[in-house]
């Protein structure tokens, strides 16, 4: 999950930056900033070809001259020569001489922003800015089966004149097209705001990640919320939540591939140093490297490796940054197959994840590998921190696991258990017996005591039974106040007592309140499909219900 989004999002922001560097390197574009006379068809038959030929289903140009006036709009007419020295991204870019990669709310929508300065001779005479929209990156999402709802913050709604995408919910403006109206209704329903928190939770039986959409200035200008059904989710796509960095990231990485190799083979002293700026100014670790040594770094590198202070220092005791790499599996080594790390990683860019140790510290990166040039084998080695989404990512796994109100395992864990089960259960020749129960007539205690009594009571009973249960007993929470127990090495009537001593000990306990459950009991077949053991158990559970409630039927 996480490669094929990476994948997406470079080949994205590749067309977005490449469009930018490739429009901004041609000689006209320079003229016509300096007269002011920008042909009109221009701009909208090249922004035709790049529609034609990457992922981009909707991209806007704007040029800005060196005061900050826009003097040509790809998708206005009218608006000629206005000042936009409000906007702090380009007002950065032309500042600073570097481009600039944001995240901005307007007139129109909430959209990704690449504004590359043009410069000649060392001056800069303007600028040029590439828009795309959150509606082709939540519409690749959907791939993934991910939905995606983009929100615009409320704060923004006073500049947001003429909405792109015409959808409000509650008067919070929806910045992509295709957000499914059966979330839209949710969110409404749950209170849209109760979301904005980047964090994550489950919800009615999906994965509800959310997180801030900052600007330039680290202002929340939106949120962007996905829905995973959590039946689909399987432990490798967990990554997928690292979406937050990719965006940011992968934008910033490729913008510095093609940086670097400007530095590098650039002759023009100014223009070296102006690039060698950007590297610098970069909070990803920059190497520039052959095959066997570095070559080159940028300042970010002694923040990690403190001890040294120059490259010099730093090669007097090491021969390569891959030294430090951890040999664990699913991480970069420093050798595959007799092929040294870099030609591996550029093989199979998919493969990208480096951890290092130094200095008694864990760090965990993505690595990105382009060649500079070919015939001296040069390459650029561009890492960027991912340590934080790690510790995140393992917090989540723990949280994706558990229901939050009960504490005991979740469905989500239910499903991943009982397919490793049965395939251990068919293979190895041994009984597994599930179990479904359901508390009887649990509508009534919400009807007359509200609902967090109704809570109270799932609490307090689910912690009854896991007191109840053996080390090696699998007991989830599948629905609002349905369970289950998967239960490995136990045939059919071993179940049938352990259900009955449960519900027992459940129809005794009279705590809070005094409930009862039914439990529909039964005995996966060898080779059976998984969907028939449940429904074999569900229709157990059925029949104890019609049965009286508070009884073990087995199947
Ligand atoms: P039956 O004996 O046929 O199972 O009757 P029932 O009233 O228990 O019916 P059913 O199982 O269909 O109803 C489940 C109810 O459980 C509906 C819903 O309001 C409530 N419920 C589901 N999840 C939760 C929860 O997390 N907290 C609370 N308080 N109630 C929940
Ligand atoms: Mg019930
Ligand atoms: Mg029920």
């Amino acid at each position: 999950m996480q490669k094929k989004l990476n994948a997406l999002i470079v080949a994205k922001q590749k067309a977005t930056l490449a469009i930018a560097l490739s429009v901004v390197n041609n000689n006209d574009l320079k003229e016509q900033i300096k007269h002011k006379s920008i042909p009109k068809n221009f701009y909208k038959e090249l922004i035709a070809k790049f529609k034609e030929h990457t992922l981009y289903k909707n991209i806007w140009i704007q040029i800005v001259d060196s005061d900050l006036n826009s003097i040509y709009k790809s998708w206005s007419e009218s608006a000629y020569n206005n000042k936009i020295s409000f906007r702090n991204d380009i007002r950065k870019a032309i500042k600073e001489k570097s481009p600039v990669i944001s995240i901005n709310s307007g007139v129109h929508s909430l959209s990704l922003r690449s504004i590359v300065p043009l410069i000649e001779e060392g001056r800069v005479i303007g600028a040029l800015e590439v828009i795309s929209h959150f509606n082709s990156i939540a519409k690749e999402l959907e791939e993934f089966e991910v939905d995606s709802v983009v929100v615009l913050a409320k704060e923004r709604n006073g500049y947001l004149k003429k909405p792109f995408t015409k959808i409000f919910i509650d008067n919070y403006y929806i910045a992509n097209f295709n957000a499914p109206s059966q979330f839209m209704e949710f969110l409404h329903k749950e209170g849209i705001e109760n979301y904005f928190n980047s964090s994550h939770m489950v919800q009615d039986g999906h994965l509800i990640v959310s997180y801030e959409i900052k600007d330039i200035e680290d202002r929340v200008i939106g949120h962007y919320i996905m829905f995973k059904n959590i039946d689909k989710i399987s432990d490798k796509n967990l990554d997928f939540f690292m979406l937050k960095w990719f965006i940011i990231s992968a934008f910033v990485v490729l913008a510095l591939a093609i940086i670097i190799g400007n530095y590098v083979y650039n002759k023009n002293k100014k223009q070296k140093s102006y690039y060698k700026n950007i590297i610098d100014s970069s909070s990803n670790m920059v190497l520039v490297v052959d095959k066997n040594s570095i070559l080159d770094v940028n300042k970010i590198f002694f923040k990690y490796f403190d001890k040294y202070k120059t490259l010099e220092e730093f090669k007097k005791e090491n021969s390569s940054i891959s030294d430090f790499f951890v040999e664990e599996e699913g991480y970069v080594q420093r050798e595959t197959e007799g092929k040294n790390w870099l030609e591996a990683v550029i093989e199979n860019p998919k493969n990208n994840q480096v951890k290092i140790i130094y200095d008694a510290k864990e760090y965990y990166f993505t690595v990105g590998v382009s060649f500079i040039s070919k015939e001296d084998r040069h390459y650029s080695a561009i890492f960027s921190d991912i340590t934080k989404e790690k510790l995140y990512q393992q917090e989540l796994e723990h949280t994706n696991i558990t229901d939050p109100l009960t504490k005991i395992k979740n469905r989500y864990y239910y499903n991943v258990q009982i397919k490793k089960e049965s395939s251990n259960a068919n293979r190895y020749f041994y009984p597994l017996s599930l179990v479904i129960f359901d508390i009887d007539h649990f509508k009534k205690i919400n009807d007359s005591c509200g609902h967090d009594i109704g809570d109270a009571v799932l609490i307090e009973y689910t912690k009854l039974i896991s007191s109840h249960l053996r080390d090696g007993d699998i007991f989830c929470r599948i629905g609002g106040e349905e369970f289950a127990f998967i239960l490995p090495y136990v045939s059919k009537s071993d179940a049938y007592r352990i259900a009955d001593k449960v519900r027992a000990k459940v129809e005794a306990h009279k705590k809070i309140f005094a409930v009862t459950m039914s439990f529909g009991v039964t005995e996966y077949i060898k080779g059976e499909d998984l969907e028939v053991t449940f429904k074999r158990a569900d229709k157990a559970l059925y029949e104890a219900k019609n049965a009286g409630r508070n009884k073990v039927v087995v199947r």
